[in-house]
């Protein structure tokens, strides 16, 4: 009998495609949803067509980031902590052609990265942001973040967080993004398409994933390891926007709306106006 490292697994063809290889598995927990939206991210990929030569992947710090770290085969680069809109926006802006994808999470984006998150919105720069929430500090064993719920119990708030979770979704249509929706990881169909929706857009793209994390937050805050109950958990704390519509405030309380939130195509951003602008000037001088 084959020991269990030994035995072949079919390998999904876009993997070759578009990942190195040596740098595969992937360095999530099991039962993670990290590699269910790199699952979806794929696909929309190669459904729009999008090669390693015209595609950049952008990741900033934490377990999303450190994932997708030099994974992709083709250009792809890693930023400070929270810095991840201020290298991409530096890449967008010299790179018009090319696409770019931004993996953070909801510590890089929403904590340490929160004022440059803001002003990638405001700029609606044109890049597809991808943002992990896995409602804790899951790389760094377990800490209170700016998205745990009210009660949360982690290492930093033993006896329960104190703090309302920021609703990022809002943060992003108030600050400007041109497209914003959130799903859940295992919302395989409907993130699969609203990552190529925020691929085609022309501005800034904010897509929400909620990650079940069965190391962090499923320990620390679920009191269980076990991903199925996560993803139960996530089953029963999320509502389907229109469904929320029949509902009352008192039914939605402490519920995470899931769907399509904005879709405007009404606002050009800063590499296309940045862009009109050189080529003015130098009709001018020419
Ligand atoms: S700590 Fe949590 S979010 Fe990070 S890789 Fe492990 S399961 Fe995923």
């Amino acid at each position: 009998m084959k020991a269990q490292e030994d035995v072949e697994r079919p390998m999904h063809p876009l993997v070759s495609k578009y990942l190195r290889l040596e740098r595969m598995p992937h360095m999530a927990c099991p039962g993670c949803g990290i590699g269910q939206v790199i699952h979806s991210t794929l696909i929309a990929c190669d459904d729009l067509a999008l090669t390693p030569e015209n595609t950049v992947w952008v990741q900033g710090v934490g377990c999303s980031s450190r994932i997708t770290y030099t994974l992709w085969k083709g250009d792809s680069i890693d930023a400070h902590h929270g810095r991840i809109f201020a290298v991409a926006t530096g890449m967008k802006m010299s790179r018009p052609d090319l696409n770019f994808i931004c993996f953070t999470g909801d510590g890089d984006c929403m904590a340490i990265g929160g004022n440059h998150f803001l002003h990638a919105c405001r700029r609606n720069l044109d890049v597809t942001a991808l943002m992990f929430n896995n409602a804790i500090y899951g790389m760094t064993g377990g800490q209170v973040a700016p998205t745990s719920p009210v009660g949360a119990r982690t290492t930093t708030t033993p006896y329960g967080n104190i703090e309302d979770p920021l609703d990022t979704v809002n943060v992003a249509i108030a600050a400007g993004a041109s497209y914003v929706a959130r799903w859940r990881a295992t919302d395989f169909k409907q993130l699969t398409k609203s990552i190529k929706k925020g691929i085609k857009t022309k501005g800034f793209s904010y897509i929400e994933i909620l990650v079940q994390c069965p190391t962090q937050f499923g320990r620390y805050v679920l009191n269980t390891g076990d991903p199925a109950k996560i993803i139960e958990w996530y089953k029963e704390n999320t509502v389907r926007l229109k469904k929320a519509e029949k509902m009352s405030p008192e039914q939605l309380k402490d519920k995470i709306l899931i769907g399509e939130f904005a879709q405007r195509k009404d606002r050009t951003g800063i590499v296309e106006r940045y862009w009109e602008m050189v080529k003015e000037i130098q009709g001018e001088r020419a």
